[in-house]
């Protein structure tokens, strides 16, 4: 997944561009940035990869699932039902907007199970998070359709799948917004970035001024001539961020065509070995393939085969169940409700539970993608991956 793989010269250039004329600020100082605006310029690369009408770049990924948040009025009381198998930005997000994380359970995708939705369903609910996670898309078909039914918003939390696609459309726009993350490990990198997108002028109007103090951008080069017509935070990225993501929005393509082709490699090499069933992926031509996920038959044998993998030298392995950012059986700070000041309402997660969640997570271990390795690299971690199975 990692863009940090291929640095260079392309990302240097960028980021030189900013620093010699000494604007760091993505808005004003039209007459010394010398045409250089490097988060308009990402958010416009970031319309054409993904086909939105409208994108708007921000400091983090947990920022962007603010902003869509708040753009979508979702506010004090308000449910709003995630996946347990995330990362703890996402319901992080839903807590600081004043609403309350459901969790409901996930399926063979390791997204949410658009069958399960129903059970979590209350007259308090108001939207559903659906996290594309390692890479690929979740049943987002089904999802979509749910919400439409139940008349619900959807912000799909694309954060770890840039790139990736259901049947052609790209993940990120098939809800009222999408979200996703540049951080440094992400399949591409501002080395701290987010970014929103969306087809709707309305939410990417509340967006824009919701990610920067209310500002309405409306005042031309004057910021002190914009009006506020909503109060905001700030969410801004610095041109210098951006430039990094300039250069790596240009990658991207190679990336996922690295990615891909190892990821296939591989795939094809231990697909058919004993015990092995693969990762239910709805759309394998829209896999980002940052990540190869398969089933182990029972949380015995996944343990046995995590520890073989490692005691083989297969580097970049996960094994979620045990993972204390990814997976809520380790969100002690959630369920003992750990947080650094009063939360406006009580919660309860002491006792959740998730059997189907559980029974998926304990088998599954996923592997990183990577895109420095050479043909023998790749041939050699195949063997290492057999004589790890068998
Ligand atoms: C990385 C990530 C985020 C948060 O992104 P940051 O840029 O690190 O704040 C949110 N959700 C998921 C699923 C992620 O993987």
């Amino acid at each position: 997944m990692p863009g940090f793989e291929i640095f260079g010269e392309e990302e240097r250039k960028e980021v030189m561009d900013v620093l010699e004329t000494g604007v760091l600020f993505r808005y004003g100082f039209d007459n010394v940035r010398q045409g250089h605006w490097k988060a308009k310029t990402f958010e416009k690369k970031l319309c054409e990869h993904t086909g939105a009408a409208h994108a708007h770049l921000c400091s983090s990924g947990t920022a962007a699932l603010s902003i869509a948040l708040a753009a979508c009025g979702i506010g004090a009381g308000d449910e709003v039902i995630l996946p347990p198998f995330t990362f703890v930005a996402t319901f992080e997000a839903v807590l600081h907007a004043g609403a309350i994380p459901v969790f409901a359970e996930i399926d063979e995708t390791l997204c949410l199970n658009p069958l399960k939705l129903q059970d979590v369903l209350t007259p308090k609910t108001k939207a559903v998070i659906p996290v594309h996670m390692c890479g690929a898309m979740a049943h987002i078909d089904k999802i979509k359709d749910f919400c439409d039914t139940n008349d619900l918003l959807l912000i799909e939390d694309a954060c770890q799948s840039m790139g990736a696609s259901f049947k052609g459309k790209a993940l990120g726009t098939f809800g009222d917004m999408g979200c996703f993350s540049f951080d440094a490990v992400k399949t591409i990198t501002c080395g701290e970035g987010g970014g929103i997108i969306t087809n709707s002028a309305n939410l990417y109007e509340r967006a824009d001024q919701y990610a920067d103090h209310g500002h309405d951008h409306l005042g031309g080069a004057d910021r002190g001539a914009d009006d506020h017509p909503i109060i905001g935070l700030n969410y801004r990225i610095s041109e210098l961020n951006a430039a990094v993501g300039v250069a790596q929005i240009n990658r991207l393509n190679n990336i996922l065509a690295i990615q891909r082709k190892n990821k296939n490699i591989i795939k094809e090499a231990i697909s058919d070995l004993k015990d092995i069933s693969l990762r239910e992926i709805p759309d394998k031509d829209g896999d980002s393939a940052t990540f190869l996920s398969f089933f182990l038959p029972d949380e015995t044998r996944a343990q046995e085969v995590k520890k073989a993998l490692a005691d083989n030298g297969v580097d970049g392995c996960f094994y979620w169940y045990d993972n204390n950012w990814h997976y809520i059986r380790r969100w002690h700070h959630l369920k003992e409700i750990k947080t650094a000041a009063r939360l406006p309402f009580e919660l309860n997660y002491s006792s959740i539970k998730l059997p189907q969640s559980d029974s998926i997570m304990k088998r599954t271990i996923s592997m990183q993608i990577k895109l420095s390795w050479t043909e023998a690299d790749i041939e050699e971690r195949i063997r290492k991956i057999k004589n790890a199975l068998t």
